[in-house]
């Protein structure tokens, strides 16, 4: 499905960015794979990938919070592979804590990664696309581009951002063979839920199964949390020809969370 073609995914290393780099080669496309982590267990991840595609991966250990360090990347994949087809902006992370103690610092993170990140990227991979009348760019915005909860204001806000974002970019690219999009989850079972949990149970005063089965699990009807594969497949059937005119959406997948 995607020989000869190359995917950035931000975030990687990790989760539902590892799962969508792993989908990805698996259909033979070279990957760029990013994010942080241990050097050897990054290296692990870059030769399967490279095995799984009959391709190449390379490893770019940008930090997204630094727009320097993304348009390094984004010239490393250039020069390794000419171009990237599929723009996959996955990178993100959370804090939580009500807004009048929400550290300054930690705000300003929040929008750098989620955000502004997703600006860089997708100026600086954009021309490239158009240059060649097919591009791919998904973004994993979340459950909470749509609805908010409480103690997680900079995320929210950057969700929501990202929805926007998707849409002014898809209305812009339209004509040119791009489809911009993004994947709403609800929670997933990945080390981005699990490194809450503690914070959470300070926050609200709760037990750990507190926090998962009345806090997490409680806004997602469907009690069960999404696994990385089902975002991963998804995000794969957006790269096919057959989804050319789905451009502009916002897909959710969150167990029905947002339907209630
Ligand atoms: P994760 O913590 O497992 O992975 C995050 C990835 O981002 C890691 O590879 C990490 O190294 C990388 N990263 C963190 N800071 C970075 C930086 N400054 N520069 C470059 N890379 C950086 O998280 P995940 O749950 O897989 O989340 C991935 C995306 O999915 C995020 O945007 C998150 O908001 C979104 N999301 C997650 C859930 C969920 O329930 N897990 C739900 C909805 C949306």
């Amino acid at each position: 499905l995607l020989n000869g073609k190359t995917a950035l995914v931000t975030g990687s290393t990790s989760g539902i960015g590892l799962a969508c780099a792993q989908a990805l080669a698996a259909e033979g496309a070279n990957v760029v794979v990013n994010g942080f982590g241990d050097e050897a267990a990054i290296e692990e991840i870059r030769t399967g990938l490279a095995e799984a595609s009959g391709g190449q991966a390379l490893y770019s250990n940008a930090d997204l919070t630094d727009p320097a360090a993304i348009e390094r990347m984004i010239d490393q994949a250039a020069e390794a592979f000419g171009a990237i087809d599929i723009l996959i902006n996955n990178a993100g992370m959370q804090h939580v804590a009500p807004i009048d103690q929400f550290p300054p610092d930690q705000w300003d993170l929040i929008i750098a990664l989620n955000l502004s990140a997703v600006f860089h990227t997708t100026r600086l991979a954009l021309p490239a696309m158009k240059a060649k009348g097919w591009g791919r760019i998904i973004n994993t915005a979340s459950a909470h581009s749509l609805v908010a909860s409480p103690n997680k204001a900079p995320y929210v806000a950057t969700k929501h951002g990202i929805a926007g974002l998707t849409k002014a970019v898809a209305l812009e690219t339209a004509t040119s063979g791009v489809t911009v999009n993004c994947i709403s989850p609800g929670y997933v079972w990945t080390p981005l839920v699990e490194n809450q949990i503690p914070d959470t149970m300070k926050a609200r005063g709760l037990t750990r199964e507190q926090v998962m089965n009345d806090v997490l699990l409680a806004a997602q009807p469907t009690k069960k949390f999404v696994t990385v594969d089902e975002v991963a497949a998804l995000a794969l059937f957006l790269c096919r020809d057959e989804a050319a005119s789905i451009t502009g959406a916002n897909l959710s997948m969150d167990g029905g969370w947002t339907a209630a």
